[in-house]
């Protein structure tokens, strides 16, 4: 059997068929249901005339939905696009149109914004709205009919999708610039299903709580497909709310959970937090963002998590959102985030592209099955970022980093956030864990702006705990242990950062907002 997505599901739905798949809104799909439900929505898509390697569309939030229609799409070999539903409809038509998708599939509450776009974008022809009424609405018709039909007798030829076809194309965060489309192909889908489950013990018993946002390649490729993978069950939280999310966690016995840096500081603010009883997680998967020591800290404190539940993971849409992996995240350094899993490489090389061999930092390079195809209308930029050696492809991360001599993967910085000063080089990371670590501070960005003596300087941008009112001296005091020429220049308090939808802080604002 070709490592196709399809394969996949259908291998669990047989394996597993009255085994829970989705909970939803207190609704129980099993996997028998959940895959008879891809199969009239991938008839439905058929039926539309949508063609292998033709671009679909969809717009939701985490609900049962999404997941169908990731693997509706997939399965007919055609192309999935998962539009996130915070970005502005201007944002949302660049990914429309560089995709040429032709149909959106979106959620009920947000045809407001899906209506926005048929004026937009030109390629849109037909729509698909969760429920609602088809009559006078804008989608010609709705999830909740598809699959209340019986499945009609269009065919399509699942046995001639290759496992080499392209399944998705994930938008990046656009922590850097704009949104690169990373094409990625079934094979590499169904190998991060598989490393996930691997570094992340996930196996039949697991319970997922999908926290994290399924229009990131790393909630839906890693978490959601090493659940499918293995036949564990998926508890839906269409948005997240720290509050609802900790009495999940508590009432349905989540094992596991991606939850990022953002979330969780939004969870310890909850009031009587650590009343919560979240015994029974066995892998709290932070991602995409620093994990800094204070925060790990003081989650494991308040949740009372064992050491190695708290697992930080480093990774990137291109490549694998674990590719390296920690459990005990942070306990023996702050830096080191963790081993490859099986199948992944994870090494660094000089700016001249050779790998270095000692603990010296340099550029983090990844090669494995689940690396991107190329980015969408973009070879150039692929060919940047991507090298060969040793017969392998090398993608390079623009994470600057090191590997000790245990063979561990340290991170220390963005290159491009990383500030030299004087010919010094800083780590923003170093400077804002020192920073944070005072209990008056909420949030701490550091940026390098330009400096007329040094090249760049140091710039320090703090959010204050709420009532508190450390000063600017308490902010230096605080990078005591610092060298003098890491110690901010400058430093701003602000009332909050600004951040993506995955709750990443956008530097680049930042800087934009200081030039001014
Ligand atoms: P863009 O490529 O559009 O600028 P982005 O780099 O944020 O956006 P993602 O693929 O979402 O795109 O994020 C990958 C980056 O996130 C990594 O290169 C790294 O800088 C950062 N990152 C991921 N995991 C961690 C982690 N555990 N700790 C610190 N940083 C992380």
């Amino acid at each position: 059997t070709a490592l196709t997505l399809s394969a996949l599901l259908r291998a669990t739905a047989n394996a597993y068929p009255k085994n829970p798949a989705i909970v939803h809104d207190g609704e129980i799909i099993n996997y028998q249901e959940f895959d008879d439900r891809v199969d009239k929505l991938s008839a439905y898509l058929v039926e539309q005339g949508i063609k292998p390697k033709e671009s679909v569309a969809y717009l939701f939030f985490n609900q049962w939905e999404t997941l169908a229609i990731y693997h509706a799409i997939t399965r007919i070999g055609a192309i999935g696009v998962a539009i996130n539903h915070r970005l502005t409809p201007v944002e949302m038509q660049y990914q429309i149109d560089e995709t040429r998708s032709k149909i959106l599939l979106y959620d009920e509450s947000l045809k407001e914004i899906a209506g926005t776009l048929t004026e937009l974008c030109a390629t849109l022809e037909h729509f698909v709205g969760s429920d609602g009424d088809v009559t006078n609405d804008l989608a010609n018709e709705t999830i909740t009919n598809i699959i209340e039909k019986p499945l009609p007798d269009n065919t399509w030829a699942e046995s001639d999708i290759n496992e080499d076809d392209d399944s998705g194309i994930w938008f990046t965060s656009g922590t850097t610039g704009k949104p690169k489309g990373a094409i990625v192909q079934h094979a590499s889908s169904v190998w991060s299903a598989t490393s996930t489950a691997l570094s992340l013990g996930i196996n039949n018993k697991t319970r997922l709580l999908s926290a994290a946002p399924l229009f990131h390649r790393g909630a839906m490729e890693d978490m959601h497909l090493a659940v499918t993978l293995t036949g564990g069950v998926h508890y839906m939280v269409h948005k997240f709310n720290p509050l609802d999310v900790l009495e999940r966690i508590q009432r349905d016995k989540i094992t596991h959970a991606f939850i990022v840096p953002t979330m969780a500081r939004m969870m310890l603010d909850v009031p009587n937090a650590d009343q919560f009883d979240l015994s029974s997680l066995q892998c709290w998967m932070s991602a995409s963002a620093p994990l800094r020591e204070d925060l790990a800290s003081e989650i494991r404190q308040v949740f009372k998590l064992a050491p190695q539940v708290l697992t930080n993971c480093y990774g990137i849409t291109e490549s694998l959102l674990n590719a390296t992996c920690l459990g005990d995240a942070l306990i023996a350094s702050p830096t080191r985030v963790g081993l490859p899993p099986p199948g992944m490489s994870v090494r660094v090389i000089t700016a001249d592209k050779s790998f270095i061999l000692d603990d010296t930092p340099g550029e983090l390079v990844t090669h494995g099955p689940t690396t991107l195809r190329t980015y969408l209308n973009n070879q150039e930029a692929f060919e940047d970022v991507t090298f060969e050696a040793d017969g392998k492809l090398w993608y390079q991360t623009g994470d600057i980093g090191f590997r000790d001599a245990e063979g561990y993967v340290h991170l220390l910085d963005r290159s491009k956030d990383m500030i030299i000063s004087g010919g010094e080089n800083i780590y923003c990371v170093e400077v804002e864990s020192a920073i944070a670590a005072h209990p008056e501070v909420n949030e701490i960005a550091v940026v390098g702006m330009p400096d007329k003596k040094w090249g760049e300087k140091v710039v320090a941008v703090v959010v204050r705990k709420k009532g508190a009112l450390i000063s600017e001296q308490g902010i230096l005091l605080q990078c005591h242990n610092l060298a003098n020429f890491k110690h901010p220049r400058e430093i701003y308090f602000v009332e909050q950062l600004p951040k993506n939808s995955f709750g990443k802080v956008q530097k680049k604002e930042i800087k934009d907002l200081l030039d001014k």
